[in-house]
């Protein structure tokens, strides 16, 4: 055969990537009607199942082609009932969001486009969008002109390009690592662990900060312990505070500790992953206030701005530290330099990414920020309800009043142990699945937390959860006294 007649045939079989018009028009109406399905269900359907229909699917192998109705299907039994339903409104538990459904298309029509979203020559208008998104943030959480920022994979990576932009900006070398000291909370995310680690500052020191009864740092402990470090010849770094912890959902004294980090000249990183965009209610911003001292701040938009996983950002007060860590020439990407817009890519340690813009800016664009705000503020008042109906019952110990949106508590029984008992309560509500809620250790207190951030919790969700902890709780206490 010859050369070409062999490309024609390569390329009689590849066409099948690319479906023509009709063909799209099928595979996109059954991927419609399996999400109409999903999501008409969506206020029935349990937030917790278990894993029965198993391995069922991946027993058989990768490569063993199916029809694509047996496919779809499959989908549906492997992500509709095993696991946390993360859609759901009665998803109660770590931090959810819900995943708004116009950031499903935002990443519908950016993967269709398939824009390269790294270098700003090759989607001007796709990393315009990301910088507008950026700046929105960094004014809301009042940073100067001159910010920086990236949207990330979530809050993770977003805290570790922060803790290395930190690490770059005080020039902190391998020789000075063991010098330097790190202060943090307990209740810090682990993910800041495991960024000191990849970013190669496990070694340093890493104060855990004195905390006071509502788990929140004490600012002046910590600037005891940064002047103590002095004295001993110590390079005071890096300052952590949480704007909403994900146990408990606290606030850090923000205000103050920017304070000290300014005076003693350290690097200030507010961790907002969760509790970011609740600046965007009215109804708690004043907590917030100081989170404008800091130097970085992490925010999730797949958290508190409802949109579906896979987005978080990083803002950096000054441009310069942030681009200085990160950015790259090479001589494959001459053409792409001297552009009007700071490239994604100069600003991260990704090159290709996921173009997520699209999925945040599109809801924004089109609802405003109204809905937005009344829905956290709706999450707001309905953790303080929760709260509040918890406390009125007889044997609960119940946490603070919520600085957010996280209330924990614990069932304390009359005889027993009231881990023992709390432990069995958790199990009973996951093993029923219509609620979600998860647990946490606080003071060696087992404790059942109730976090409310998914854009679909309402009054009704709320109430069912105070239901089915009444149910479960008397379900136990039957079985202790027969
Ligand atoms: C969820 C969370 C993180 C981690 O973010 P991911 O998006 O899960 O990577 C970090 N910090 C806080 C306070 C969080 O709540």
């Amino acid at each position: 055969m010859s050369l070409t007649d062999t490309i024609k045939l390569l390329e009689e079989q590849s066409v099948e990537l690319s479906p023509d018009k009709d063909e799209r028009k099928a595979l996109r109406e059954d991927v419609l009607a399996l999400t109409e399905g999903f999501l008409e269900e969506l206020l029935t359907s349990p937030a917790f199942g278990s894993d029965e229909t198993g391995k069922r699917t991946y027993e058989k192998p990768l490569l063993d082609q199916e029809s694509w109705a047996a496919i779809l299907s499959k989908v549906q039994d492997e992500l509709e009932l095993p696991g946390i339903n993360a859609a759901s409104g009665r998803h109660l538990g770590y931090i959810p969001g819900g995943g708004i459904y116009l950031g499903a298309l935002g990443d519908y029509i950016a993967a269709v486009y398939n824009k390269y979203q790294g270098v700003f020559f090759a989607s001007p208008g796709g990393v315009r969008m990301e910088n507008q998104l950026i700046h929105w943030m960094a004014k809301l959480i009042g940073y100067p002109e001159g910010a920086a920022g990236n949207l990330t994979s979530g809050g993770s990576i977003a805290n570790l390009t922060a803790v290395v932009t930190a690490r770059d900006a005080h020039q902190i070398k391998g020789k000075d690592i063991e010098r330097t000291v790190i202060y943090v909370s307990q209740q810090m995310h682990h993910c800041l662990n495991k960024a000191f680690r990849i970013a190669g500052m496990q070694e340093a020191i890493i104060r855990q900060l004195p905390l006071d009864d509502h788990f929140k740092i004490k600012p002046q402990a910590l600037e005891n312990q940064i002047k103590e470090d002095r004295t001993s010849g110590l390079k005071p770094w890096l300052i952590i505070a949480s704007a909403g912890t994900t146990d408990t959902g606290v606030i850090d004294p923000l205000e103050e500790i920017g304070v000290i980090a300014q005076k003693h000249d350290c690097w200030y990183h507010v961790d907002g992953a969760y509790g970011g965009f609740f600046l965007l209610s009215d109804e708690v911003k004043d907590q917030l206030k100081g989170i404008e001292l800091s130097d970085s701040v992490v925010m999730d938009p797949h958290k508190s701005m409802f949109i579906p996983y896979g987005l978080g950002a990083v803002l950096i007060k000054d441009k310069r530290k942030l681009y200085q860590s990160h950015y790259y020439e090479a001589n494959y990407m001459q053409d792409t330099l001297e552009a009007e817009e700071i490239s994604p890519a100069d600003l991260s340690p990704e090159l290709t990414k996921h173009f997520r813009a699209l999925r945040m800016w599109l809801p924004i664009k089109l609802y405003g920020l109204t809905p937005f705000k009344a829905c956290l503020t709706e999450k707001i008042y309905l953790a303080r309800y929760f709260h509040q109906q918890i406390s009125k019952r007889h044997g609960f110990e119940v946490g603070p009043f919520p600085d957010l949106s996280v209330v924990y508590f614990r069932y304390i029984p009359l005889t027993g142990n009231a881990n023992d008992f709390n432990e069995r309560l958790i199990k009973l509500i996951m093993d029923d699945g219509r609620i979600f809620l998860s647990s946490t250790v606080l003071h060696g207190h087992f404790v059942i937390r109730c976090a409310v951030v998914s854009f679909r919790t309402h009054l009704a969700d709320i109430d069912l959860a105070l239901n089915m902890i009444d149910e479960k709780v008397e379900v136990l206490q039957c079985q202790a006294n027969p």
